[in-house]
């Protein structure tokens, strides 16, 4: 398995630091954000270590999201959560700050107090999402 030395999420999965854990498979490995967001925040990382979405393997990425909807459903159920969000962050300007590839699973409660990053709004300028979207069908 790919291992990165200073990496703390690979120290994590390899007992090197203490973590709260919650489930190990052959290719992932859930344990609770130390700094959790809202009550059973908890976080999923491939074992192998890669820096962040565009670097991942996909059978790792599909790894770790089926993981993610196992854990979003049991926060659901164990923490009559009222809804849960997904999240990743992709560089430093994204506000990722481990660079081993994670999936944030976020319990959400009514008032729970977390505000949303954006708030839709009239909607943007038609032209420059037109030239974006070709931008990216390239
Ligand atoms: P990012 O900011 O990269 O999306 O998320 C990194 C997350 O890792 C943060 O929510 C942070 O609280 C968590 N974290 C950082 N160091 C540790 C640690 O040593 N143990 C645990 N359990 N979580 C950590
Ligand atoms: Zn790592």
């Amino acid at each position: 398995m790919a291992t990165e030395t200073d990496c703390i999420f690979c120290k994590i999965i390899a007992g090197e630091i203490p973590s709260t854990k919650v489930a190990e498979d052959d290719s992932t490995y859930v344990f609770m954000d130390i700094n959790p967001a809202t009550r059973g925040h908890a976080l999923v990382i491939p074992k192998r270590h890669t820096q962040d979405i565009t670097t991942i393997d996909p059978a790792d990425l599909a790894a770790v999201t089926v993981k993610a909807q196992e854990i979003a459903k049991r926060a659901k159920e164990v923490f009559a959560a009222d809804g849960v969000n997904l999240l990743n962050c992709c560089g430093s300007a994204a506000w990722q700050t481990v660079f081993h590839f994670h999936l944030h699973v976020i319990p959400r409660y009514v008032d729970d107090g977390l505000i949303e990053p954006w708030k839709p709004g009239q909607g943007g300028d038609a032209d420059v999402i037109a030239a974006a979207g070709a931008a990216l069908r390239g």
